[in-house]
């Protein structure tokens, strides 16, 4: 933390931060009142002002800026997401990763923001779209990655000419702090082109969120977190027309077919269903594997669960740390009791003794399920896997599609036909389908965000900036003439 050279502007107050690695206080933080969080808006709102006049490439250098900041911070910031989240030493620095490979993706986007050129039916006229900054932009995250989302949101509101204020979750506060003083050393080597309050963080609970949901002058929230989150975010915009993009829960789901390449097969489920302790959006939640070689895969998978180590992840090289609360492993258990009630065989599950009684390590569960029923059909945010047999291709496909979630899928085979149906109209209806890798790890280049209660957003790479940008479709009259559209007439001479 301190060489992050992290200065809150903060006081010590009421709000603890726990580190799920042992459970107990490693800070304590005032947050912010309403007050101050209206504060921010119109600093923000006075940013904007600004900023949106900032030629495009040079908003890029600022976030360039911030890249090579970050590439000089990672060591530090990753061991802050491990401290904060309980991630491996590895997957806290492949956050910070993410977020530098944002910061290059959107410092080439800084020069690509165009727009296209139209076919008018008007003889004389131009039409063409341009795109134009937006205004503020509201950031709310969830606690499982404390930084990359902010980062995925940030890199590209900035480039589009836009400033954010964070609210990052009440469980991960530090990540956001530190963050945000790297930020700061970049704005230092930018110069005074920058505006005061181009990047703010709002540390608090769902109140303070609920400020920059409901403020006319946030032209769009990007809100990650559950689907619970997302039904009374969505609304709340919806209603005063502003933008959103929700990144919501998932349920996700992996079909290993008969052709699969099974050793691949296994490693991509391992680590797609183990990793993060089962805390990630993309989780491979549930799996389907034809009957034909559930008897070679799910005793090969259950080999695997029993041996994972779960460890401390700032003390030991283990693949799987502590969940991040006691609400957390309740859920876990509950679901637990809820599948073996409905038939279910559960391999694994048990409370580890890691470190302190305040602390939550478990050796992921595997869950071979008659059917897929109860909590199969929901997200439960542990290292629980679902396993079902099936045997026809087009009945799992619907079973596959059958939850509220619609973030991520994956199928393994090497069967082209399956391959191609999976991708197809009628195949998985997830945001993002894999074929031959896992659920999760996706890279930033793609749109990431998911369909159905998982919320519709994108963000991140491919297009994703136009939802920063505020569109407008320009025609363009030089003849001598005035032709109406349809060819209609209204001659006042
Ligand atoms: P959460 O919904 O409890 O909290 C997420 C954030 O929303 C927090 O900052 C919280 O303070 C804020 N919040 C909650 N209620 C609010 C309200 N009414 N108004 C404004 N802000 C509000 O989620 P969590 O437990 O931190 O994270 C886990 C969940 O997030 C899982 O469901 C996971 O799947 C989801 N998630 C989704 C993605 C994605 O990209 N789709 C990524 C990460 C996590």
């Amino acid at each position: 933390m301190a060489a992050c050279g992290v200065t809150s502007g903060l006081e010590a107050g009421d709000m603890t931060v726990l580190s799920p690695v042992t459970g107990t206080a490693v800070a304590s933080l005032k947050p912010h009142s309403v007050a101050e969080a209206q504060a921010m808006v119109g600093k923000a709102q006075a940013a904007f002002r600004q900023w949106r006049l900032v030629p495009g490439p040079r908003r890029g250098e600022l976030v360039r800026l911030y890249g090579e900041e970050l590439r000089k911070a990672k060591e530090d910031l990753g061991r802050m997401v491990s401290i904060e989240a309980g991630k491996s030493p590895s997957e806290g620095l492949g956050e910070v990763q993410e977020m530098i490979d944002i910061c290059d993706f959107a410092v080439g986007l800084s020069r690509q923001l165009y727009g296209l050129t139209i076919a008018t039916e008007r003889a004389g006229h131009r039409m063409m779209e341009t795109w134009h900054p937006l205004g503020v932009v509201g950031v709310i995250t969830a606690f499982n990655f404390p930084c990359a989302p902010w980062c995925w949101n940030t890199a590209l509101a900035l480039v589009c000419g836009d400033p954010v204020i964070w609210k990052p979750s009440e469980k991960t506060p530090l990540t956001a702090l530190a963050c945000q003083a790297v930020f700061e050393r970049a704005l230092a080597r930018f110069g005074a082109q920058a505006p005061e309050g181009l990047s703010q963080v709002l540390i608090g609970g769902p109140e303070l969120g609920e400020v920059l949901v409901e403020h006319e002058k946030v032209a769009l929230i990007s809100a990650t977190g559950s689907t619970r989150m997302g039904r009374t975010v969505g609304p709340k915009v919806a209603a005063r027309f502003g933008k959103c993009i929700l990144e919501l829960g998932g349920n996700n789901a992996g079909i290993v077919c008969p052709s699969a390449d099974l050793d691949m097969a296994l490693r991509a489920i391992a680590f797609g269903a183990m990793g993060t302790a089962g805390q990630r959006c993309t989780t491979l939640r549930r799996l389907f594997v034809h009957e034909s070689i559930y008897d070679q895969l799910v005793p090969a998978l259950k080999k695997a669960y029993a041996s994972v180590s779960v460890g401390n992840p700032l003390e030991s090289t283990a693949l799987v740390g502590p969940l991040i609360d006691q609400r957390a492993y309740d859920s876990m258990l509950g679901a637990l009791a809820e599948a073996r009630d409905l038939g279910g065989v559960v391999h694994g599950g048990t409370r580890e003794s890691v470190g302190p009684d305040t602390a939550y390590y478990v050796k992921p569960a595997l869950v071979e399920m008659p059917a897929q029923a109860g909590p199969v059909k929901r997200e439960t945010f542990a290292p629980i896997l679902y396993v079902m047999k099936y045997s026809d291709f087009d009945a799992v496909l619907e079973a596959h599609n059958d939850v509220g979630g619609g973030l991520s899928s994956a199928i393994f085979t090497t069967d082209l036909r399956e391959m191609e149906t999976f991708l197809s109209a009628r195949g998985s209806d997830c945001g993002i389908a894999n074929v031959n890798i896992g659920t999760s790890g996706a890279e930033i280049g793609g749109a990431f965000g998911g369909e159905k209660e998982t919320g519709g957003g994108r963000e991140s790479g491919s297009d994703a900036w136009r939802a920063y940008m505020r569109r407008a479709t320009n025609t363009i009259n030089y003849s001598k003439d005035l032709p109406l559209a349809q060819g209609v007439v209204f001659d006042i001479g």
